[in-house]
C-alpha cells in the first residue's frame, strides 16, 4: 500500500485537532501535533518546554530550530514508516523546507496538505469556547460541541480546562501570526500540486466526509 504522509493546515481553531482525531481512527496513522508535544514538555519541565514556554504564552511561534528536530525525529521513526499525520507543523516556510528536504533524504514526500479554511471571526468564536480534557486531550466547545455535564469529559470523566492561550488577547496575536507566517504555506503547497482545500466552517462530520473522500481518491490515483 502507498504511504500516506499528511499535514493539516489552517488557522488556530480551524478544527485540525478535531479532524485529526477522526482521520487517525480511519487510517491508523501516527499523529504528531506540535502544540500537544510542546504543552506536554512545558508541563513536564523539560529543556524543550523551558525553551518554548515564553513564546507560547505570548501566542508567538517557537523558533524553527527548537521545533524542527523534534518533528523530524518522529517522521523518521519506525512507526511512521507507512505514513503520518502532522498537525501544527510546518507553520513557517523555513519549517516546510526542513520537512521537504528531510523527507527527500529519506526518499519520501508529502502526499497531501489538507487546508481547513475558516474565517477569522469564526476562529475567535471557536477558540473562546474551546475546552480540553486534561487527561486525554479530547476536544469540546461550550456551544458547538458541549459535554453532557459542564466541565467534565464525556469519555473519561476528567476535568475540562480552557487553554491559557485561548484568552482573547492571545487569540488575536495567534491569528496575526497565522496570517503573517503560516498562510504563505498555502501557496507553497499549491505550487507543489498537493494542496487540498476544505470548508472548515461546515459541521465537523461534513468536513470529515469531504477529507475522507478526497484521500480515498488520492490513494487510488497513487496506486494506479
Ligand atoms: P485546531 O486544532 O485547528 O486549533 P480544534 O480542533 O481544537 O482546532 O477546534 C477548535 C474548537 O472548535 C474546539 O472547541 C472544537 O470543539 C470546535 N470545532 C472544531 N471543528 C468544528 C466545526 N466544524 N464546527 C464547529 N466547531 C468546531
Ligand atoms: P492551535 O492549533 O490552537 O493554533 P497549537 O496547539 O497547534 O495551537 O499550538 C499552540 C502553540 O504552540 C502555538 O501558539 C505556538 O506557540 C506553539 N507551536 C505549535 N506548533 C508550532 C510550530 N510548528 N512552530 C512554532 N511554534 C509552534
Amino acid at each position: 500500500m502507498s504511504e500516506l504522509n499528511l499535514i493539516l493546515l489552517g488557522p488556530p481553531g480551524a478544527g485540525k485537532g478535531t479532524q485529526a482525531e477522526r482521520l487517525v481512527a480511519d487510517f491508523d496513522l501516527p499523529y504528531y501535533a506540535t502544540g500537544d508535544i510542546l504543552r506536554a514538555a512545558v508541563k513536564d519541565g523539560t529543556e524543550l518546554g523551558r525553551q518554548a514556554k515564553e513564546y507560547m504564552d505570548r501566542g508567538d511561534l517557537v523558533p524553527d530550530e527548537v521545533i524542527c528536530g523534534v518533528i523530524m525525529e518522529r517522521v523518521d521513526s519506525d512507526e511512521a514508516r507507512d505514513g503520518f499525520l502532522l498537525d501544527g507543523f510546518p507553520r513557517t516556510v523555513g519549517q516546510a523546507n526542513v520537512l521537504e528536504r528531510g523527507l527527500q533524504a529519506l526518499g519520501r514526500r508529502l502526499t497531501a496538505a489538507l487546508l481547513l479554511d475558516v474565517p477569522d471571526d469564526e476562529v475567535v468564536r471557536r477558540l473562546s469556547g474551546r475546552r480540553v480534557c486534561v487527561k486525554s486531550g479530547h476536544l469540546y466547545h461550550v456551544e458547538f460541541d458541549p459535554p453532557k455535564h459542564d466541565d467534565v469529559c464525556d469519555q473519561d470523566g476528567s476535568r475540562l480546562i480552557q487553554r491559557d492561550d485561548d484568552k482573547p488577547e492571545t487569540i488575536r496575536r495567534r491569528l496575526d501570526v497565522y496570517h503573517e507566517q503560516t498562510a504563505p504555506l498555502i501557496d507553497y503547497y499549491e505550487e507543489r500540486g498537493i494542496l487540498r482545500r476544505f470548508h472548515g466552517g461546515r459541521p465537523p462530520g461534513e468536513v470529515h466526509d469531504h477529507i475522507r473522500a478526497s484521500l480515498a481518491t488520492l490513494r487510488l490515483e497513487n496506486e494506479l
